[in-house]
């Protein structure tokens, strides 16, 4: 399925829908109003089209539009679209970055997720909106697995076995898996993985767990 594109400053998929990135923590904390719009300035993208959700590791996913734009949607984990005119943010730091999209890029979502909204269902959720609002099926749809704390680094409880039904290696769980495998179990296929751990690689992510920073890397689908 091709391979990520890494720039200093940004992580993408060549194949993916054509207009996303995730942030390195090169452009510094994305939650930062002022560095956040003179990034997407720099990229000629326009702040004010930018939907961003409150992010509270729940299970919400909500149907936004234009007259959302250059706001944060409360109490929601994911946003999902099919304005052209708009742009979906989330941000993470450690938390996976999951973005999907059908091949033309028409309907969109971004959606934020830990374990706990993975557990809570908001992969199921996302999916449910893309066929109860825009007669999507599963199949037409691509998904995108951004930077994250992966199996190399994410140590967790044992309880997490039976939450995800799963055998941990050395106490390590792998969300990417877990997430790989649901998106499979409700068909589909395309899934691009960047594969890049926040927790390990020091130079490029911000990570939660390594020195519970207040800072974030912005995912974008445009
Ligand atoms: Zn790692």
């Amino acid at each position: 399925m091709g391979n990520p594109h890494i720039m200093k400053q940004i992580i993408s998929y060549k194949n993916f829908p054509y207009k996303h990135l995730t942030t390195t923590k090169i452009v510094g904390n994305m939650r930062d109003k002022v560095l956040r719009d003179k990034f997407l300035l720099s990229l000629n993208l326009d702040p004010s089209n930018l939907i961003l959700a409150n992010q509270m590791h729940r299970n919400n996913v909500k149907v936004v539009n234009s007259f959302n734009k250059n706001t944060f949607i409360a109490k929601c984990d994911g946003l999902i679209t099919a304005d052209k005119n708009t742009m979906l943010g989330i941000f993470t730091a450690d938390c996976i970055p999951l973005l999907m999209s059908i091949g033309n890029g028409e309907v969109k979502a971004a959606i934020h997720t830990g374990w706990k909204g993975i557990y809570l269902g908001i992969i199921e959720n996302a999916v449910e909106i893309f066929h109860k609002d825009f007669s999507i099926k599963p199949e037409d749809i691509k998904a995108y697995i951004g930077p994250h704390i992966r199996s190399c680094c994410y140590d967790v409880n044992c309880d997490m076995e039976d939450k995800f039904n799963v055998e941990l290696v050395n106490n390590k769980l792998d969300l990417a898996e877990i997430v790989r495998r649901k998106l499979q179990k409700l068909g589909i296929n395309e899934i691009f993985d960047v594969k890049r751990c926040t927790f390990h690689e020091k130079d490029l992510f911000f990570s939660y767990r390594r020195n519970q920073c207040a800072e974030r890397m912005l995912s974008v689908i445009m």
